[in-house]
């Protein structure tokens, strides 16, 4: 995805190139939000660290954005996050469905 490079890395990234820099995100949650001189766009400066944090970040991806350009790489590639080697936080059964770590054996 274009214009990911310039979020902090980890689970949450705004897309630099479709970001019409309104200013909402950091409105809700300037913690995680800022302004980048590099990109000329809003961006992720700080990813969310606790349930909490991931939560209200999660609740952002879905409907801060009003166009819908903060992205949860969780939710991008099927479950899967593809920051290899970045801490996130744990997957929230709210967003990704029930999760088992003992699936039914095939009978
Ligand atoms: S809410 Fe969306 S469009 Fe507005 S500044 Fe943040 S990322 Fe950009």
């Amino acid at each position: 995805m274009a214009g990911k490079e310039f979020n902090i890395p980890g689970r949450f990234f705004i897309d630099t190139d479709e970001c019409v820099i309104c200013g909402d995100c950091e409105h809700l949650a300037p913690e995680f939000f800022g302004f980048s001189d590099k990109a000329n766009s809003y961006a992720v400066v700080k990813q969310p660290a606790t349930l909490e944090e991931i939560q209200k970040m999660e609740g952002i991806v879905k409907s801060g954005c009003p166009v819908d350009c903060i992205y949860d790489d969780r939710q991008e590639n099927g479950g899967q996050e593809i920051n290899q080697g970045v801490p996130s936080g744990p997957i929230l059964p709210s967003l990704s469905g029930r999760i088992s770590l003992n699936p039914p054996k095939q009978i």
